[in-house]
């Protein structure tokens, strides 16, 4: 088991003077009541973002909380359509759904007592949890999702909740909407003391890829992430199997099914009909696996088609990766495309470039170096967490 880390723990990435600017943040915030409230305890970016936002802003001194949205399987099957929808998908918007919605949403309200200094709700499934409360603090709807071209029908008829909020943050300038309410952009970052992201010896990473049966005799491409379509995994199959008539290796398709995701378990059961001696796809839920496969992996991909920001890209970045990923939403501004890896638009550009990284392990390695520096630089989670404190500040009097 890890230890519990404690904001000074961070030091040592993020500097002394980082460190202290951060506590000096949080101390006009000490014993404030805050609530995150999200629809999954694992699986996806914003459980990993809260699990170690709510240790750390309870080691500065607030009182920081997290629940999880309760609701039955065709609620989460309505709300992963606003989320498709939100990112460009159509949809059918049947009163059906906005009753479903709204009814469970109301039940969570009956059972959560929201009585905060400050109240985070994030992304789209408890969005309404805000009409039920007499309001007597601010509240923020934190959007991570890809808000590119979401689809105007779910957008206007969540825009009446979502203007109830005090604060919007999107993960991205591109994402603003016309709004009433204020909107905040910034990005979440990595914890390198997570399970994910945290050193690993050689002969740890080797157990790891052992124990799932991974062969390592030659390189490999790997993509980590939900099963889900927007992630492209077809597309990174059909990239690996042209860039595979060039260059030998193999292909690790690793992904969890978060349990406010009923897509995922179908997305996955499509993609066994590919499995073969060299393409191997997983669906489990180990953090230490990811972590093994984005040290040990020759080429990392991320071929997403929508993406609010990929935290798998920031952790494969971190540990010397270099990634290949989808030249969309959030992906665009981690990767500088030819410096610290690849934004690609197609399969065959995705073919083309795994092909080059395979050929020349110096270009990799260059390119991961600089990777490295971008996450130190731009996207660990004590800069995240830096600006939620300015977030929290800002509307403390
Ligand atoms: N993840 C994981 N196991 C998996 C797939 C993903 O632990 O099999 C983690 C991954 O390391 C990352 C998060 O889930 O921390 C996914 O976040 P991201 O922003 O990439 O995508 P999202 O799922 O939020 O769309």
């Amino acid at each position: 088991m890890s230890e519990i880390h404690v904001i000074g723990d961070y030091e040592r990435y993020a500097g002394k003077e980082g460190i202290r600017r951060i506590e000096a943040k949080a101390r006009p915030l000490r014993d404030l009541h805050v609530m995150h409230m999200n629809s999954t305890y694992y699986g996806g970016g914003v459980s990993q973002i809260l699990s170690s936002l709510t240790l750390l802003m309870n080691s500065l001194g607030i009182q920081t909380g997290w629940r999880v949205v309760h609701g039955p399987p065709d609620f989460f099957s309505v709300t992963k359509k606003f989320h498709n929808a939100l990112q460009g998908a159509e949809i059918n918007l049947s009163g059906r759904k906005k009753e479903l919605y709204e009814h469970v949403i109301h039940e969570n309200a009956v059972r959560n007592h929201l009585d905060h200094d400050l109240v985070f709700v994030h992304d789209p499934q408890p969005l309404p949890l805000i009409t039920h409360y007499r309001k007597k603090s601010p509240w923020v709807w934190r959007c991570h999702v890809d808000l590119t071209a979401p689809n105007h029908e779910v957008w206007n008829y969540l825009l009446p909740f979502i203007e109830r909020y005090d604060a919007v943050v999107l993960s991205s300038r591109d994402y603003r909407q016309n709004l009433r309410t204020p909107q905040v952009f910034f990005t979440p970052g990595i914890d390198p003391f997570s399970i994910v992201n945290r050193e690993l010896s050689e002969a740890a990473i080797d157990e790891r890829l052992a124990h799932y049966g991974i062969p390592t005799d030659l390189p490999l491409v790997v993509q980590v992430s939900r099963f889900d379509h927007w992630k492209d995994p077809e597309g990174v199959i059909r990239a690996f199997q042209k860039a595979r008539k060039e260059e030998e290796c193999t292909l690790v398709l690793v992904g969890n099914v978060a349990t406010d995701d009923p897509e995922g378990a179908e997305v996955y059961r499509s993609l066994l009909a590919h499995k073969n001696e060299r393409i191997i796809v997983l669906s489990v839920q180990d953090g230490a696996l990811v972590n093994a496969l984005q040290r040990r992996a020759a080429v990392v991909l991320q071929k997403s088609i929508r993406e609010g920001f990929g935290l798998t890209v920031a952790e494969a970045m971190w540990k010397g990766a270099a990634v290949i990923g989808g030249n969309v939403g959030g992906i665009r501004y981690q990767i500088e495309d030819g410096v610290n890896g690849f934004l690609v638009s197609s399969v065959d550009e995705a073919a083309e470039r795994i092909v080059r990284l395979l050929a020349d392990p110096d270009l990799a390695e260059r390119m991961g170096r600089a990777a490295r520096e971008k996450v130190r630089e731009c996207f660990l989670f004590t800069r995240t967490l830096e600006q939620y404190l300015d977030l929290i500040g800002a509307f403390e009097p």
